[in-house]
């Protein structure tokens, strides 16, 4: 049966961040001052691996989720953690798009308390009706409203450089390895120039990546030094295509989204 890729919701629900029941407003995921909204295709990640270019779904104004109250999404999201986040993705824009040669790692100064909430915030508007999200949910929650709190315990917010154009929105992943014990599940958001996961795992699976929960802001809106690695970048697929050793869990809530083609342009399905 096919996959329906819905992703506006109701006009009054459940908010996918707080749980608060009310009217709901569509949220740009990833927001607008990160990529400029354009019209996409949307597919599920697991239809584009086996079946091409098979599209499932268009959005003509980029990708929005009607999931989240205003307080949540224009209060917490908008007002104040996603300037955090589009300024380290402008950051790192500005040294991909630099002539200059540079080094293997760069230090760039960032709000890593808030680039969380602001991914974190995001990938939990993917989804119509999805405020349960596991043992994690209330955690979560008091994570995003109080920005005093640490994130929660044994997760990790991952974070590489993405170079490509097609973006990822995956919710409740799950991957094993079967080199060792290793079994991790994550969210995924890749949108150029950056990918994030928040993962959590057993063992130490995934430790070789930079971590911005490692990070411990002194106060909520520290600028610390955010490393950001240039150079032997994970392939584009990583974390969506298995490798030989792997197998990937998708859950239902997991989105490919590239540029239309121009009007004319016949695809060979
Ligand atoms: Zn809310």
């Amino acid at each position: 049966m096919p996959l329906t890729l819905i992703t506006r919701g109701p006009k009054q629900g459940q908010c996918n961040i707080c749980g608060d029941v009310g009217p709901l407003t569509e949220d740009h995921t990833p927001p607008k001052g990160c990529v400029r909204p354009t019209a996409m295709t949307l597919q599920h990640v697991s239809s584009r691996m086996s079946a091409g270019r098979a599209y499932a779904a268009k959005a003509n104004d980029g990708v929005k989720y009607r999931t989240l109250c205003a307080r949540c999404n224009t209060g917490l999201l908008g007002g104040r953690y996603d300037l955090a986040l589009i300024d380290f993705v402008n950051q790192v824009a500005g040294l991909l798009a630099s002539n200059l040669t540079l080094p293997s790692k760069m230090v760039i100064p960032a709000k890593p308390g808030r680039i969380v909430r602001a991914v974190w915030g995001h990938l939990a508007a993917v989804g119509v009706d999805r405020y349960p999200k596991g043992p994690d949910t209330e955690a979560f929650r008091d994570f995003f409203l109080d920005e005093t709190l640490p994130v929660p315990s044994g997760v990790h917010v991952y974070y590489w450089v993405y170079p490509y154009r097609r973006q990822v929105l995956i919710r409740d992943a799950a991957i094993t390895d079967m080199r060792g014990p290793a079994h991790a599940t994550y969210w995924l958001m890749k949108f150029y120039p950056l990918a994030f996961a928040v993962w959590r795992s057993e063992g130490s699976f995934g430790q070789n990546f930079r971590d911005l929960a490692a990070l411990s802001p002194p106060t909520p809106d520290a600028v610390m030094d955010v490393e950001v690695e240039l150079g032997r970048l994970p392939p584009e697929l990583w974390l969506e295509a298995p490798t030989d050793t792997q197998a990937i869990m998708y859950g239902r809530d997991s989105i490919v989204a590239d540029r239309r083609p121009p009007r004319g342009v016949v695809l060979k399905v």
